[in-house]
């Protein structure tokens, strides 16, 4: 295996392998990307992999905007030979205050002004035409977009992951990364378990650990670790309407998702805060308070058997958007974190604009608005809309 490239990537979820293939897209070169696992065995392999264009703020619609269309390329896109999975089977959100009721009204114009088919579903007979078997007391509103959904979290890392490949990009799994070397300000490879690697570019993919590996050269990126839990049930008939399956129904002030799988299984989870760890354990409190907060909604799903529940971690920034830091300690290092939860959907977009500002290429977006100096200036980059 060669020790010296061009560009080291450390990190092999999505967003490590869509910056592998834009980058070699563009005639980048001497790509090594590095994971101390298997390719999606962090957040990404663990996440519910929802997609959604249903966003409040205009930099996350229009990253989740731009990444769906290319989600539902992405095939084509990357050149993988198997499916990845993308189900277009909507999202109803729900409002269940006035306050909540007026942020979406801003937020369907925000999602309008980029195209988004999404629209109000009214409380009567309209809303069971969405899902059937939902109970609607205290509910204010609700919204849907037909095209939000959810992919396969592995075969969309995979593909992008084969695509970068079959452009020479070299990957090296079970390889951990112990040290960013740099000198005189400049990064100059890697220390792993494997050896060194020498680059004068490196990007840390590597989510939840990318701040712990940036603070190495001195950058202190305030993203942190916070786990989060999530469980599936034995797969049952369609419960939407017409036959089909049931959208993902979400809540942002009950702190909830639910989506059915195309194979029959419900998957959800909840908002809960946690102290800062890497701790992935399951527990069985999440099973009971999980339960309990989305059967008040979804009163069906109380006869349904848990079969399976895990944890991964969410890396959690500031003002829950992402951060992407062009270190100001060693030049040449780019960290790109603090996904707090939605990394999987907008990561086709991001990988795009990380992968334009490292070739020289214009781009729409201003990257330098992600940078963690707007902890300090106080210019936040705020969404009115997570769970
Ligand atoms: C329960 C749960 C549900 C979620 N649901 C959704 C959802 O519905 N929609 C959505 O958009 N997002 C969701 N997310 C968030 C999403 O999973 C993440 O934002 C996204 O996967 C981040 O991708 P990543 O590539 O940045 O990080 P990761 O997937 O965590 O990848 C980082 C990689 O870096 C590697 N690494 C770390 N340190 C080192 C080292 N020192 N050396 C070598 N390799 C290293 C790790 O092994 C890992 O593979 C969810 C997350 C969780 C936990």
């Amino acid at each position: 295996m060669k020790k010296a490239y061009d560009v080291i990537i450390i990190g092999g979820g999505i967003v490590g392998c869509a910056v592998a293939f834009e980058l070699a897209k563009r005639g980048r070169s001497d790509i090594l990307l590095i994971d101390k696992e298997y390719l999606s065995s962090g957040a990404t392999g663990r996440c519910g992999a929802g997609i959604r264009q249903q966003w409040g703020s205009m930099l996350n619609a229009t990253l989740a905007v731009e990444s769906t269309h290319i989600f539902e390329t992405l095939e084509d896109y990357t050149g993988y030979d198997r499916s990845c999975g993308l189900n277009q089977s909507g999202y109803l959100l729900l409002a269940y205050t006035e306050k909540e009721w007026e942020q979406f009204q801003e937020n369907l114009a925000v999602q309008h002004s980029l195209g988004v088919d999404s629209f109000t579903v009214g409380l009567d007979e309209n809303i069971y035409q969405y899902v059937p078997h939902i109970n609607t007391a205290g509910l204010y509103g609700a919204t849907f977009c037909q095209k939000d959904g959810h992919a396969d979290p592995f075969h969309c890392t995979f593909a992008y992951a084969q695509g970068a490949k079959k452009m020479g990009v070299d990957i090296l799994t079970y390889t951990h990364v112990d040290q960013i070397l740099a000198e005189q300000g400049k990064v100059k490879g890697v220390l792993t378990d494997q050896g060194e690697f020498s680059a004068n570019t490196i990007i840390n993919c590597a989510g939840g650990w990318a701040p712990g590996l940036a603070a190495q050269v001195g950058d202190e990126i305030p993203v942190f670790p916070e786990r989060h839990q999530i469980m599936v049930t034995e797969p049952v008939a369609p419960l939407g309407a017409d036959g089909k399956y049931m959208p993902m129904v979400m809540s942002f002030s009950r702190k909830f998702y639910v989506q059915q799988t195309p194979h029959g299984s419900l998957i959800m989870g909840i908002g809960e805060t946690e102290p800062i760890s890497f701790n992935i354990n399951s527990t069985w409190q999440f099973l009971e308070k999980c339960s309990k907060v989305v059967t008040d909604t979804l009163p069906a799903l109380k006869e349904l058997r848990i079969v399976r529940q895990w944890a991964g971690h969410y890396d959690m920034s500031p003002d829950r958007s992402p951060v992407i830091e062009f270190s100001p300690h060693a030049e040449g290092l780019v960290t790109i974190c603090g996904f707090s939860g939605h990394g999987f959907m907008v990561a086709p977009r991001t990988a795009i604009l990380v992968a334009n500002a490292l070739c020289g290429e214009d781009d729409s977006i201003d990257i330098k608005m992600f940078a963690s100096s707007r902890f300090q200036s106080g210019k936040l980059l705020l969404e009115p809309s997570v769970v």
